[in-house]
């Protein structure tokens, strides 16, 4: 398989730019190129580029308020984006897809540690059904292209992200980079920093180029129908990753937990041992510490062109 081969959707965004340092001679897309919502573009964009291989990661992504307000935007564009690649990639004949699930899609009712054969037991959470659903469909069509048309189509589900090329929006982005801005706000506007909680809840956090590393692996050694949990099972307070931040960002400020505001449940594991019995190993994540002080700089350097960060008051 040579790099050039392969076509990564998604190609501007925070896990598209870590594959750009994995396989940078590979063909990296976003929506300013097709717009995937289109069966239409999906077909230039497969004849244009003649892939053998995909990576697909183009989706419609937001946090929890964005997904809450925008449930129909949520199903419609994965559901579209998601059938347009898969299908186009199956008249093209393209040899192999990877396609990225989340573990929010699992049930909200649901035995931990999170195990792939439970995606479809139940509904997933309230806050991002459609999302969810959108998703858990992308499973359905890549294991019926497979059994009909005998598509080597496989999904792979990662827990939380973070890295560079994040999305900071203070309305609309994760746990990490959301801390991150907020923090850097309070220093320069000398506030103290309102996080929602008490910071207990434990979760896992994966390194965007971490999982850019798995991706190519996947291509290398996973063909099965089933999806592949490929998240870093690592957990860490969110209280603590506060601290790590506030120390990277120099921010001596106060930190107060706003404990009227919801927690979250206090843990979420995920289990990744089907990722490791393919001969993945525990030591080949990044240390968490050195890739959040990492993601940290980064975000620092970039402000004001990051995304989420170019009309953010630092009055
Ligand atoms: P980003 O939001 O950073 O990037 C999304 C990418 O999708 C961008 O390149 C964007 O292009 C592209 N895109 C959006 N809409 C369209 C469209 N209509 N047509 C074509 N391309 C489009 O996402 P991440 O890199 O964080 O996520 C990558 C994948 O990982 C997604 O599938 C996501 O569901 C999954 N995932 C992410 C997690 C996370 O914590 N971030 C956790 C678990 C799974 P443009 O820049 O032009 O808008």
């Amino acid at each position: 398989m040579n790099q050039n081969e392969i076509l990564v959707t998604g190609g501007s965004g925070m896990v598209g730019h870590a594959l750009k340092r994995v396989i940078p001679e590979a063909i990296f897309v976003s929506s300013k190129d097709y717009d995937l919502r289109s069966h239409f573009e999906a077909e230039i964009m497969f004849a244009t580029h003649a892939p053998k291989y995909v990576i697909h990661l183009a989706a419609k992504v937001g946090g929890i308020k964005a997904n809450m307000e925008k449930l129909g935007d949520f199903y419609r564009d994965n559901a579209l984006i998601n059938t347009n690649v898969l299908e186009s990639a199956r008249r093209f004949r393209v040899r192999k897809v990877v396609s990225l699930l989340s573990t929010c899609i699992y049930p909200n009712e649901v035995v931990y540690p999170l195990t792939e054969d439970q995606i479809h037991n139940g509904p997933p959470h309230q806050s991002n059904y459609a999302y969810a659903y959108a998703k858990r469909m992308l499973d359905i069509q890549s294991r019926a292209y497979r059994e009909q048309y005998g598509c080597n189509f496989v999904t792979a589900v990662p827990n939380n992200l973070f890295g560079e090329n994040d999305n900071y929006d203070l309305n609309d982005s994760h746990v990490i980079p959301a801390i991150m801005h907020k923090m850097y706000l309070a220093k320069q506007n000398g506030q103290r920093v309102v996080l929602w909680g008490d910071g207990s809840p434990l979760r896992e956090f994966t390194y965007s180029l971490d999982l850019a590393n798995i991706l190519l692996f996947l291509m290398e050694h996973y063909d099965k129908p089933e999806p592949i949990n490929i998240g870093n099972t690592g957990e860490y307070a969110i209280l603590d990753i506060a601290q790590l931040i506030a120390s990277r960002l120099d921010y001596n400020g106060e930190i107060v937990w706003d404990t009227t505001k919801p927690a979250g449940q206090l843990r979420k594991p995920s289990d990744n041992s089907r990722l490791h019995s393919l001969g993945w190993r525990p030591e080949m994540y990044t240390d968490f510490k050195d890739s959040l002080s990492s993601a940290c700089d980064w975000f620092v350097e970039n402000y004001g062109t990051a995304r989420g960060t170019e009309n953010a008051n630092t009055q």
